[in-house]
């Protein structure tokens, strides 16, 4: 059975997403069991993903990447490599955020300067940091501050569950800039991971994810030159908005990816299982709950998809890429949960994998923006409208 018909993918598509696949099946998912139970960061799957070129796929080729930036090319390889393990693909794409928000607003300068070190003498890794412990819902309450000085900003602040905090070679810091007692508005900054006034907390002990590293960013007068600026100063909030549509997208295929792998788990058990005298798939009461999963399932690739066309094709993308993130994202959820119900006390146990893709895909929900900001957004934008909803 197959998914949303790749024919819908062009040849160069397909291929990328075999190749992905490839990769998952043979690098990502053979440590998958072991890293998420030691909390243990594959260094060898991060080199393995440098040298095959994955983690800077979506950088242009003039700065030294694969230049396959497309949305549809980031969605398709995120779905493959969280199917082999989404806690380690956290750990390898950290950095996309980072590069999406130098694309998107950084000048030419400023993307050879930040983006092209990554593509050379690797793996380096990059984290975007927005979330502070006041909150990551309402990004317009962000309380760190870049006061203007001569040549440049000075930040102080907290950031907190930054992925690949302490580990990255660069961080994209959003901050809060005043210029005395003006408010210049939320403000992009990068800065590199070990500058002066950047120091970090301890790993988080996240209940899935365990593969990836979330840590305290702790932001000590940092000076920043304005060069670091990325875009203008006060376009902050604009910025990171573009940059988490664009990441939810990706969120969205991730957990189609991790859905994917619990579905074809369970499938195969409830064909081997047998109670009663027979394979438990042949109860309606096993098998009506897999329909479903596999019908939302095919209906979040299409929403992914959708968002990820749009947003190729330069149309305004935003709330198709919430919808995808919120539906993608609670299928996730509710088909990990169902696989491990298949699996009955065997789903429980760390002996099958179910059980981890339940605790990896619990996350979906909440970061990138909750399922509740997803519907304040989505919400809005049917409420805004007065059109016929074609
Ligand atoms: C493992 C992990 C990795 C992460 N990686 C990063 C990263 O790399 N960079 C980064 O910047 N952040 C990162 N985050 C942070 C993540 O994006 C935030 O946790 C998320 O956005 C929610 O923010 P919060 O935790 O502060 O919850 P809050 O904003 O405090 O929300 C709490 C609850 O209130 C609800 N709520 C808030 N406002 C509204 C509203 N208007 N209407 C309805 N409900 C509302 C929320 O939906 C939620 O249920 C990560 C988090 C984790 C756990």
């Amino acid at each position: 059975m197959e998914l949303v018909s790749r024919s819908q993918l062009d040849d160069v598509e397909r291929e990328l997403q075999q190749w992905a696949h490839g990769f998952a099946a043979e690098v990502i998912r053979p440590s998958a069991a072991a890293n998420d139970q030691q909390r243990r960061q594959p260094l060898d799957v991060l080199q393995s993903a440098f040298d095959a070129g994955l983690l800077t796929l979506g950088i242009p080729a003039e700065y030294g990447g694969g230049g396959a930036g497309s949305a549809v090319a980031q969605a398709l390889v995120a779905e493959e490599l969280c199917w082999g393990c989404i806690g380690v693909y956290s750990y390898l794409s950290g950095t996309n955020m980072f590069i999406a928000a130098l694309l998107e607003c950084g000048n030419d300068d400023q993307r050879r300067r930040w983006l092209s070190p990554l593509c050379i003498d690797g793996p380096h890794m990059a984290a975007f940091a927005c979330t502070e412990p006041g909150g990551g819902s309402d990004v317009s309450g962000i309380r760190t501050r870049a006061r203007k000085v001569d040549g440049g900003f000075v930040l102080n602040g907290q950031k907190i569950f930054i992925t690949n905090a302490g580990l990255a070679h660069s961080v994209l810091i959003v901050a809060d800039a005043m210029d005395g007692d003006e408010r210049l508005g939320l403000t992009m900054f990068a800065a590199r991971g070990d500058s002066p006034g950047l120091s970090y907390g301890l790993r988080a002990r996240t209940m899935g994810w365990r593969a990836s590293t979330n840590a305290e960013i702790f932001i000590d007068d940092l000076f920043v030159v304005d060069d670091d600026v990325i875009g203008e100063v006060g376009t902050g909030f604009a910025g990171a908005v573009r940059t988490f549509e664009l990441s939810r997208i990706e969120v969205a295929a991730c957990s189609i990816g991790v859905a994917r792998a619990a579905l074809e788990y369970a499938r195969d058990y409830a064909n081997e299982r047998q109670a009663f005298g027979r394979p438990i798939a042949r109860f309606q009461g096993v098998s009506f709950p897999l329909a479903d999963a596999v019908t939302r399932l095919h209906a979040s690739r299409l929403l992914t998809w959708d968002a990820a066309r749009a947003a190729d094709r330069g149309e305004p993308f935003g709330t198709k890429a919430s919808m995808a993130k919120l539906f993608a994202s609670e299928t996730a959820v509710a088909t990990t949960s169902q696989a491990m119900q298949v699996l009955g006390g065997h789903g429980y146990v760390e002996d099958h994998p179910v059980e981890k893709w339940f605790r990896d895909a619990r996350l979906e929900t909440i970061e990138e923006g909750t399922s509740e900001i997803q519907r304040v957004i989505i919400g809005r934008a049917l409420l805004d409208s007065t059109t016929p909803l074609f």
